[in-house]
């Protein structure tokens, strides 16, 4: 069997997908809409925070090339508030040696790239079309679809039974920002570890801020803001740049977290281009695309996995998805790449891993359930349930049953608490 690979993307899941197989000795062509230039120079598109398995998975690659730049995120501190901004519960956990790290995508994928060229990869630089995809999966064995949002995921059709959404859930803002407050190891006291912070806010929305790293100005906090549409935070749009993006921020913090107002005062953006504000539908799309010429292609990533970022889990998906798929590759022993071996593989992804990742999100866009509650309490008065709550983001699966089931969340608390006394 020829051993071509062609990847559409050079984001977290399309540059994941092509270091692995130029380690497995596969050509690799991978097709990028921009330069490594144009990227540095471009929006910020994410701030995503990776937990320490996909770390992981990046350091087995060889593409730790932050390691000791990046500050750790090393545990969550959130409180849940009321609309008035008055907090109702804080549950502070610890990532405990499983700490994560939040690289901006722009610095990241620019670098890969260019290592990815070192290696022997050939990049192409083109935005790909469908007529293009033609040629492309004629040239190779297997041809992935990594293009994150972009428009050519019309190929792939919405998969309506695991898709819940029809519309947008949050409206999004985000931003990098540097400020005297910010910074360091332990900017919020409440918290014996330096903290991504969470502030869910009942029936107005989410905002959410990590240890950052970015070329354009080293460390930073990340700012990510999600207004329930048409709810009091839903005031993002209206901003014309970046400057009245960070007044809005500000104004919002102020109303609806009045504890953390001061951490904005004196920040300012890392750079002109460090902030985004939009909104999507999160959809899960059939993994396999085929063309006129009843050719196949593998969707992959958010093309076909694409969550709302409320638990941070689209970056680690991705990449939980590539570790997946070069798996199944190296096991595939002279099988055919075909449309029968597209579905299975992404399948048994669902079942393990994204049907719980897309779950865990969904259930994080809805009022918390009384499950979920009873644990919160509990993990709001005990350090051991709040260590595991935070804990089990890493890998989404591990909330359940307790997250779902009241019964269930009762015996999860009981056990630790009896295993504490
Ligand atoms: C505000 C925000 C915050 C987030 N925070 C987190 C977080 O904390 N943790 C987390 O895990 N995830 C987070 N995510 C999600 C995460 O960024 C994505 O899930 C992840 O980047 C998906 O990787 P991907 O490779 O599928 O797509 P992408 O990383 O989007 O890469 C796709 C690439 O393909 C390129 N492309 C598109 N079309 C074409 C074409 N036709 N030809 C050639 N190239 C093309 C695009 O330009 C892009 O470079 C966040 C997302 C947002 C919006």
């Amino acid at each position: 069997m020829r051993r071509k690979i062609a990847v559409i993307g050079g984001g977290q899941c399309g540059l994941h997908v092509a270091f692995g197989l130029l380690d497995r000795s596969y050509e690799v062509t991978l097709y990028s809409d921009r330069t490594p230039e144009q990227l540095l120079g471009s929006r910020i598109q994410s701030t995503a925070f990776l937990f320490n398995q996909t770390l992981d998975m990046e350091r087995r690659l060889g593409l730790n090339f932050w390691e000791t730049e990046v500050p750790l995120g090393e545990g969550m501190l959130v409180d849940f508030r009321e609309p008035t901004g008055k907090s109702v519960l804080t549950v502070a956990g610890r990532l405990q040696e499983k700490s994560g790290q939040a690289l901006d995508q722009r610095t990241k994928f620019a670098r890969w790239m260019q290592e990815f060229q070192l290696r022997g990869g050939n990049l192409v630089i083109k935005t790909v079309t469908l007529d293009d995809l033609e040629q492309i999966a004629a040239d190779n064995a297997l041809t992935f679809v990594a293009a994150g949002k972009g428009p050519i995921n019309a190929l792939f059709a919405r998969d309506d039974a695991r898709s819940r959404h029809q519309s947008p859930p949050r409206q999004l803002a985000a931003l990098l920002l540097r400020g005297s407050k910010l910074l360091g190891e332990r900017p919020w006291p409440k918290a014996d570890f330096r903290p991504l912070r969470f502030n869910f806010v009942m029936g107005v929305g989410e905002f959410f801020s990590l240890p950052f790293y970015t070329h354009t100005a080293g460390e930073c906090r990340s700012f990510l803001f999600e207004a329930r549409p048409g709810g009091p935070m839903d005031r993002f749009n209206d901003a014309a740049d970046s400057q009245e993006l960070l007044n809005v921020a500000r104004q919002v913090v102020r109303e609806f977290a009045p504890d953390d107002a001061a951490y904005l005062d004196d920040a300012r953006l890392t750079d002109a281009n460090a902030w985004l504000k939009g909104a999507f539908t999160p959809t899960v799309r059939k993994p396999v695309g085929v063309l006129p010429s009843g050719r196949v292609v593998m969707g992959i990533g958010d093309t076909v996995c694409l969550n709302d970022p409320i638990a941070g889990q689209g970056a680690n998906n991705a990449s939980r998805l590539a570790d997946h798929l070069l798996r199944a590759i190296g096991e595939a022993q002279g099988e055919a790449f075909d449309a029968g071996w597209m579905q299975s593989t992404f399948d048994a992804f669902w079942q393990t891993s994204a049907s719980y990742t897309t779950a865990f999100t969904n259930l994080l866009l809805e009022p918390p359930g009384e499950a979920v509650m009873h644990v919160l309490g509990a993990a709001s008065q005990n350090r051991v349930i709040a260590d595991e709550f935070v804990g089990c983001f890493e890998t989404p699966s591990h909330f359940w049953p307790w997250i779902a089931d009241v019964g269930a969340a009762r015996r999860f608390v009981s056990d630790r608490m009896a295993n504490a006394a």
